[in-house]
């Protein structure tokens, strides 16, 4: 196939046919409704430090601007000790935060013996996950620098104490939840994103290209977990992208048309288990479906019996597999296609620092020569520490390249618990679900392969036959 810009790249976790995906399932928060970043986060931060000043958190706070550098999606935060911490798969720590200053080596220790925490403690550590969790990663970073530095309160080991008043990291952070819920349930988010569309939703005319191009051989529904009525309003923005569209002398789509693009939508997907919507539900429906009709709440069967297809031949795109959707996936083995914005960033980085990686893979093969004739029976070993010491200095100017939490996947050549995360739920993912549109509908997406076992040898051979390849292609392109 065709190389691609990377940007404009699906990639691929587990091999894939799009030939036999009969319906295509998609959310719609940062999925079909692009929000522009870091306006809309700087928005929701702002909303978010506004209602924690009106439930009594100090006006000071009111000065922290948000600043898009400091915070990564899928950061740990720890409830007992209020730290931000950046872990790997396992729960070894790569970066933490106390607000806004960074832990050196020995601290982390101190805190946490080995650097390592039991991330399934989930009573203690909370992952921040999804986009809209930014702007609360932000806001939680403010608060625990604003009350670190006030002279007012004193610094306890949970907590600040002034006067009789004592608060904990973990009220805090249960605050910021609470703040977050707020703005989303009373509809101040949307009200904001609605009145400035402009301003925080991308103007894109590809999103009805692509629907309108998948419902020509496939079953379109939306599940998210808005509520009507946001869902209702927040389609306006995919109302207005077909006003674009005509406007660009492409495929007119009316609004009309749009709406019959999708068979069905369901909102409240998410919430099932948790809580009761108060809204019509779908309970136990036996009639037949009805077209562009919306069902509040679900479960994982709720789709295939509407639609009338099985879990396999349904390829879910959202930026969140969590959930329904990861237990859509875990019953009725549903295909998935993670939206992951931030990797436009991420792979123009790679571009731009290309050399930085280079060289770490040098270090990489100049230690394999320096313990080339060695075994078990040596008793000199060599001193690798500067080596040691390159590395550590190469993986931190890597990370800062990407903003001071460092990359969304990964701290060096180690990959983040995000990154586990993506590799392990998504089949697919991207930067934009726009991206399906640079492949066919019946198009096999190959999984590179994961080779347990693999004698070093088997790389060097792979690397010279891609070298001679390269040659190779170089060759037909001159002649
Ligand atoms: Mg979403």
């Amino acid at each position: 196939f065709r190389p691609l810009v990377a940007n404009k790249e699906v990639f691929v976790n587990r091999s894939l046919t799009l030939e036999n995906i009969k319906c295509y399932g998609f959310d719609m928060d940062y999925t079909l409704a692009m929000y522009k970043s870091p306006d809309y986060e700087s928005m929701g931060f702002e909303l978010l430090r506004d209602r924690m000043v009106s439930i009594g958190y100090p006006h000071e706070i009111l000065r922290y601007t948000y600043d898009p550098s400091f915070p990564t999606r899928g950061i740990v935060l720890d409830k007992t000790l209020g730290n931000l911490l950046k872990v790997d798969s396992n729960g070894n720590i790569l970066v933490c935060s106390h607000g806004f200053r960074f832990l050196r080596e020995e601290d982390v220790e101190y805190y946490y013996r080995n650097k390592f925490i039991q991330r399934d403690d989930t009573d203690r550590f909370y992952m921040l996950n999804t986009l809209f969790n930014l702007s609360e990663t932000y806001l939680y970073a403010c608060l625990v620098d604003f009350f670190t530095r006030c002279t007012r309160y004193s610094n306890l080991r949970k907590g600040f104490q002034h006067g009789d008043l004592f608060m904990s990291y973990r009220s805090m952070f249960q605050d910021v939840r609470d703040a977050m819920d707020f703005i989303h349930d009373t509809g101040t988010l949307k009200e904001q994103t609605i009145k400035n569309l402009e301003k925080y939703v991308v103007k894109d005319p590809n999103i009805p290209v692509l629907l309108t191009r998948i419902k020509e051989v496939a079953k379109i529904f939306l599940a998210t977990n808005s509520d009507y009525n946001y869902t209702e309003e927040a389609s306006v923005l995919c109302r207005w992208d077909c006003a674009e569209t005509s406007g660009h002398g492409m495929k007119t789509v009316s609004w009309q048309g749009f709406d019959e693009l999708i068979a069905l939508v369901i909102v409240c997907y998410f919430m099932l288990d948790t809580q009761d919507t108060g809204k019509l539900r779908i309970g136990t429906y036996t009639g037949d479906l009805q077209h562009g009709t919306v069902y509040s709440g679900g479960s994982s069967d709720i789709v295939s019996d509407l639609l009338d297809v099985s879990g396999k031949d349904i390829l879910y795109i959202g930026d969140h597999i969590f959930g329904d959707i990861l237990k859509s996936k875990k019953r009725q083995g549903w295909k998935t296609f993670l939206v992951v914005p931030e990797l436009t960033k991420e792979l123009q980085v790679w571009e731009e620092r290309r050399n930085l990686f280079e060289e770490l893979k040098h270090l990489d093969f100049f230690l394999a020569e320096l313990y080339r004739h060695l075994d078990s029976g040596s008793i000199d070993c060599p001193d690798i520490s500067n080596i040691q010491t390159r590395i550590k200095v190469l993986t931190h100017r890597m990370d800062m390249s990407y903003g001071q939490m460092g990359s969304l996947l990964r701290s060096g050549y180690t990959q983040t618990l995000f990154a586990s995360q993506l590799i392990r739920y998504a089949d697919l993912y991207s930067s934009t679900c726009i991206n399906l549109l640079h492949y066919p509908f019946n198009y096999l997406f190959m999984a590179p392969p994961v080779l347990v076992c693999v004698p070093s040898s088997f790389f060097e051979m792979i690397s010279s036959l891609c070298e001679r390849f390269s040659c190779l292609l170089k060759a037909c392109h001159w002649g």
